[in-house]
């Protein structure tokens, strides 16, 4: 390997399931290169300076943080952005777009500063329009995918009905159509499609927009394992020639397990130290992750009806905070299910999902949470909510038999409410023995280590990640 001092960049997205893992495959990038240093470049976002400020964060001196500043405000978006989707996942887009300038200007900071070779531009899934700034460079750039290859695979072939067969995919909005996508087993019903590929005002053009830069980009490296998803990543790969898909490099799961929960959630775990192996319902539906108060009364009735042992984390949307509303619970429910059940605020989700007690995790089936199950052996009762959490649910289920079924086409803004009846079943068929999740997920488990220890399918995709990046730069 070359004795040069090389360097990469690297703009992780916004939200915590995007700096974990992106912090996370910087580490491992930097063991398998000693000369290799990376700025992160770093939106000014509370969720990540909570993160890069936490104790459990390890610094390393060739892992440098360069916070932007604030983008002007009234910055009018790029192209690709001039939309009237009023969505969350395209709000996000538009605002990353604003911070295009500033990333041009850190980016000449460090090719002027730096005595290394800078090799590669890494950007995030929701940072695409920064190719742009590596192209003026001419530096080459990697795509970092923090969600699964179904995902990947299920915007590529939206993207080719799109650009070669000139359909408009949103005319599948609420239509019963079935798709074909590159290495699921099953039809993919329209139905799971994130709403932004079916939004009319401009969610859907951002996200073919976003799909077209991924196909120009040097490689794409995705937070998943190869023993996880097979068929996909393996069809991604083969569609090199006809469908100039970049090189693929599976190199998760990248998750954070070192932080010892902090000593705020201790009163968590010991309430679960004292309860039974696997009898306890973990529910939990991500960082921002909420229901309709009359979908709430309905999921607290099942978990009345159920009488399994649980730990609900309740926030109302948007909430990362420890503070329980409880005043939206039915009447009484907290009396009731005293000491058969707990309702916190933010969990401390990793090790919760590790800890023995924990038998089946209701999940919005965002990407981390899928692979911090998997990681664990938990099944899952997918309930998803919103950006691609659909396929995400669609893949656990129907594909890979970890997960049973709450709905998974439900979506957050939908007034459809999934009844109290139709939840506990899902909750009985999660934690009864002859589902066959349980032991799909213990296999799982199993995997997700192999494929991480020395010689494992993630660590051989991340050694020729990092060769290709230092070949494709000396070009
Ligand atoms: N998380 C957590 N506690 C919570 C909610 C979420 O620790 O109460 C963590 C979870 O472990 C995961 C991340 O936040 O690592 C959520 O990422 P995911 O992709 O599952 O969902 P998103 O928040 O992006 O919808």
């Amino acid at each position: 390997m070359s004795v040069e001092d090389v360097e990469l960049i690297f703009v992780p997205g916004p939200g915590i399931g995007h700096i974990v893992p992106a912090i996370e495959v910087g580490k491992l990038m930097l063991d398998e290169h000693t000369r290799l240093a990376i700025t992160f470049l770093l939106i000014n976002d509370p969720v990540i300076r909570e993160y890069t400020n936490s104790s459990g964060f390890h610094y390393n001196p060739r892992l440098r943080l360069l916070t932007l500043p604030e983008p002007e405000e009234g910055k009018s978006p790029s192209s690709d952005f001039r939309t009237k989707s009023e969505l969350p996942p395209v709000k996000a887009l538009v605002n990353v777009d604003r911070h295009k300038p500033l990333v041009r200007e850190a980016v000449l900071g460090i090719m002027m500063k730096t005595r290394s070779r800078v090799v590669g531009f890494v950007v995030d899934m929701f940072c695409l329009s920064m190719t742009d700034v590596a192209d003026e460079f001419s530096i080459p750039n990697y795509v970092f995918f923090t969600s699964g290859a179904d995902f990947l695979s299920l915007m590529m072939t939206m993207r080719r009905l799109t650009d070669e067969d000139g359909i408009d995919i949103t005319e599948f909005k609420d239509s019963d159509q079935e798709f074909s996508v590159a290495g699921f087993l099953n039809p993919v019903p329209a139905k799971v499609m994130p709403s932004m590929m079916l939004d009319k005002n401009g969610g859907s053009d951002a996200a073919m927009s976003t799909a077209r830069r991924i196909r120009k980009s040097r490689g794409i490296f995705i937070n998943t394992f190869q023993e996880l998803e097979p068929n996909i990543i393996q069809s991604l790969s083969n569609s090199n020639d006809d469908d100039q898909m970049p090189p693929i490099y599976a190199v998760g799961p990248l998750l954070n397990l070192e932080t010892k929960p902090e000593s705020r959630f201790s009163d968590i775990i010991n309430w679960l130290d004292l309860q039974p192996r696997k009898s306890v319902v973990f529910l939990c539906f991500g960082s921002e992750g909420g229901f309709s108060e009359e979908q709430i009364k309905h999921l607290g009735a099942a978990l009345e009806t159920s009488g399994r042992r649980f730990l609900w984390s309740l926030r109302r949307r948007k909430q990362r905070d420890s503070s329980i509303p409880v005043e939206i619970l039915p009447e009484g429910f907290l009396q009731r299910t005293n000491g058969v059940g707990r309702v916190i605020g933010w969990a401390p989700q990793a090790a919760v999902l590790s800890h023995a007690a924990v038998g089946g995790f209701v999940s919005h089936c965002g990407w981390n949470s899928v692979l911090e199950s998997m990681w664990c052996g938990v099944p899952m009762a997918a309930w998803p909510l919103y950006a691609e959490q659909q396929v995400n649910a669609f893949q656990v289920v129907a594909e890979l038999g970890v997960a049973v079924e709450v709905r998974v086409d439900y979506r957050e803004d939908t007034e459809i409410v999934v009844s109290a009846e139709e939840i506990a079943a899902a909750i009985e068929r999660l934690m009864e023995r002859e589902s066959g999740v349980r032991e799909r997920a213990a296999e799982m488990r199993e995997k997700s280590s192999a494929a991480v220890v020395g010689g494992g399918s993630s660590r051989k995709f991340l050694a020729s990640l990092v060769r290709d990046i230092l070949h494709n730069s000396s070009g």
